[in-house]
């Protein structure tokens, strides 16, 4: 029984992997997506987890089932839509160094999240006895306003039988129609949330700031009842609120920093992980830090599960 569910959206990646004949790119293909590195990661540290997501019924959607079912993370709360196969997403390499991404993912199954009524029930039946959702600002972004009208509803339920709710704000500003509409989104989504993983970068994306964001984010959020709010802001240090209490928590200096894909991401398996095993905010932390740590010194946003064990192992 999965103690935790992540849902959202998992992509197809083509990354460049060498020069092609003629000038011409080699990609190698793998799988990736905000919730589904959380996930795997997650599964990694032992917690059991399940991915809610929605697929098509080709081979990549085949491919991206065994890759979880290997991690042993519960794929049956997992939809095939028949006709359909999962968004994909570019990462082209400039010469100058610089990565560009490029999406093809508008009419991806996962858009259909939360709209149809019969898996919505099964789904709160499937989810009765798992103790925390997970999801993000992207998972919220791209089932659009009628998913996440009943988004919330589900969650109002799943909430009143005693479940939790934790929340990624991850702000991809062209996903929305307006910065006004993913506002009232996360304000939505806020309300019902009982730890709150932001990033700083996106805080001020999302709402702009006068200067000092870190006050304002404190502002924002005094008055809402959200039980822990952990603020993510790259090597500085971590900022945890609760109630009235702030707490920080040094991040360990990372020297040889390759590729920062997915640490807001991993960060947040480390955080769940150690929440959902009882310890301490500091402590969660800590285990966040360290798990960011790794996956920002190699390139893609999950690497491979051996070499991410031995690291963590040495830190
Ligand atoms: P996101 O990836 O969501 O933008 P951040 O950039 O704030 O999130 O990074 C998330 C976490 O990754 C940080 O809290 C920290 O643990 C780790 N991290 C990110 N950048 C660095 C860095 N340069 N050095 C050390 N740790 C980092």
């Amino acid at each position: 029984m999965a103690q935790i569910a992540c849902i959202g959206e998992v992509m197809i990646e083509l990354a460049a992997a060498e020069a092609g004949p003629q000038g011409g790119e080699r990609k190698a293909l793998s799988y990736a997506g905000d919730t589904y590195n959380t996930v795997v990661t997650l599964a990694r540290l032992g917690t059991p987890t399940a991915y809610v997501t929605r697929l098509g019924d080709d081979h990549y959607s085949d491919a991206i089932i065994d890759r979880l079912a290997q991690e042993s993370i519960d794929t049956n709360c997992i939809v095939r839509h028949e006709g359909k196969v999962p968004g994909l997403y570019m990462i082209h390499n400039s010469p100058d160094g610089e990565r560009e991404f490029f999406y093809w993912r508008d009419r991806a199954p996962a858009r259909q999240l939360f709209h149809i009524e019969g898996e919505l029930s099964a789904l709160a039946e499937q989810l009765d006895n798992t103790e925390m959702l997970y999801l993000s600002g992207i998972t919220l972004a791209i089932i659009g306003d009628s998913g996440r009208q009943n988004l919330i509803k589900f969650l109002q339920t799943y909430k009143a039988r005693g479940g939790k709710v934790a929340f990624d704000s991850n702000y991809r500003p062209r996903l929305w129609e307006s910065p006004q509409q993913a506002q009232q989104a996360n304000r939505d989504l806020l309300a019902l949330t009982d730890l709150a993983l932001l990033t700083l970068d996106d805080e001020e994306l999302l709402w702009g700031t006068d200067g000092d964001a870190v006050a304002e984010v404190k502002a924002r959020y005094r008055d809402c009842d959200i039980g822990q709010i952990v603020l993510k802001r790259g090597a500085e240090d971590v900022i945890i609120l609760q109630g009235d209490s702030e707490e920080r928590v040094d991040v360990p200096k990372v020297t040889d920093v390759v590729d920062t894909t997915a640490a807001g991401d991993t960060f947040n398996a480390g955080y769940l992980a150690a929440h959902l095993a009882g310890k301490t905010a500091t402590e969660a932390a800590a285990q966040a830090n360290r798990c960011a740590g790794i996956i920002i010194r190699h390139r893609g946003g999950v690497i491979d599960k051996q070499l991410f064990l031995d690291e963590l192992a040495t830190r």
